[in-house]
C-alpha cells in the first residue's frame, strides 16, 4: 500500500488541454508525480514538457489504449492514488430536430462509457493506495434539479446529448461510491469554463479546476459522493 504520503501519483485524462491541462499544472505544483493523458502521444508530449508531467498516450473510447496505459503505470508505480475522469466532447451541437442516435452514440462513448472503461482500468491500480479518489469531471448541466431552474443558465442549454451523460455521471458517481466505499469518488462542475469546448465562453482555466483540486487533494475531511462546483455542494 503506498500513496498517502509525500508525493501522490496522479492520472489525469484529457489532460493535453483545457481544464485537464491545468488540473495537470496544479497537481504538479502541488509537487505530484502526474501522468498526463491524450489520446494524441505527440500533444501529450507537448503539454507535458511545460508542466513536467509525464505522457501517455490513453484514448478513452478505446480499451486497448485504457489498458496500455495501465499497464504503462502499474510497470512504473505499481499503483495510482487520484484519477480525474476529464476527457470529454460535447459532440455536435445542433438544431434540437436533428440530432440522431449516432450523435448520440459518440458522446455516450466517449463521457459516460468512456470513464466507466478507465475507472474499471484503473481499479486494480487504486487500490493499491492508501487514500484513493477518483475525481469526475461533470458539469451543472447533469443537474435534474438546476435543468428546471428558469434562472439557471442549465436550463437554457442546448445541448440534451451532453447534459444526459453528465447526469449519467452523476449517477454514476453515487453508485460506485457507495459500492466502493474505500476510495472517494466524486463529481467536479467546473462551471462556464474559457476552453475548447466552450468556444472561449466562462470563466479561467483556473477557476474550473477548482473543484476537482479540492475533492483530489482535499484532506481527511473530503467526502465520497458528492457534487460540487467551486462554490459548494450541488443540488441533483
Ligand atoms: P477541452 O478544452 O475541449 O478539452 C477536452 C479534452 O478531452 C482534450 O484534451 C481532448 O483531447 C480530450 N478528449 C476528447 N475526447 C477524448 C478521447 N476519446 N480520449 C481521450 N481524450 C479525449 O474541454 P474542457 O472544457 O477542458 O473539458 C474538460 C472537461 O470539463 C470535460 O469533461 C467537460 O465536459 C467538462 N466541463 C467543461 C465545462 C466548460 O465550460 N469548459 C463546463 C463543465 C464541464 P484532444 O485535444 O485530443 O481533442
Amino acid at each position: 500500500m503506498t500513496g498517502s504520503e509525500g508525493a501522490l501519483t496522479c492520472l489525469v485524462t484529457g489532460g493535453n488541454k483545457g481544464i485537464g491541462l491545468e488540473t495537470v499544472r496544479r497537481l504538479r505544483a502541488a509537487g505530484h508525480v502526474v501522468y498526463l493523458g491524450s489520446r494524441d502521444l505527440e500533444r501529450g508530449r507537448l503539454a507535458s514538457e511545460d508542466v513536467g508531467a509525464r505522457p501517455v498516450a490513453l484514448d478513452v473510447t478505446s480499451e486497448d489504449s485504457v489498458r496500455a496505459a495501465a499497464g504503462t503505470i502499474l510497470d512504473e508505480v505499481e499503483h495510482l492514488d487520484v484519477l480525474v475522469n476529464n476527457a470529454g466532447i460535447t459532440g455536435p451541437l445542433r438544431d434540437v430536430h436533428d440530432y440522431d442516435a449516432t450523435d448520440a452514440a459518440a458522446v455516450m462513448m466517449t463521457d459516460v462509457v468512456g470513464y466507466v472503461r478507465v475507472i474499471h482500468a484503473f481499479l486494480p491500480l487504486l487500490e493499491q493506495a492508501n487514500d484513493p479518489r477518483i475525481v469526475n469531471v461533470s458539469s451543472g448541466l447533469g443537474s435534474l434539479t438546476l435543468a428546471h431552474d428558469e434562472s439557471r443558465i442549465e436550463s437554457h442549454a442546448g445541448t440534451p446529448l451532453y447534459s444526459a451523460a453528465k447526469s449519467a455521471i452523476n449517477m454514476l458517481t453515487v453508485r460506485y461510491a457507495q459500492l466502493l466505499p474505500g476510495i472517494r469518488i466524486n463529481a467536479a462542475d467546473p462551471g462556464m469554463t474559457a476552453t475548447d469546448l466552450s468556444g472561449g465562453e466562462g470563466h479561467s482555466v483556473a477557476n474550473g479546476a477548482d473543484a476537482i483540486l479540492a475533492f483530489a487533494l482535499g484532506g481527511p475531511d473530503t467526502p465520497t459522493g458528492a457534487y460540487r462546483d467551486r462554490e459548494g455542494d450541488l443540488p441533483w
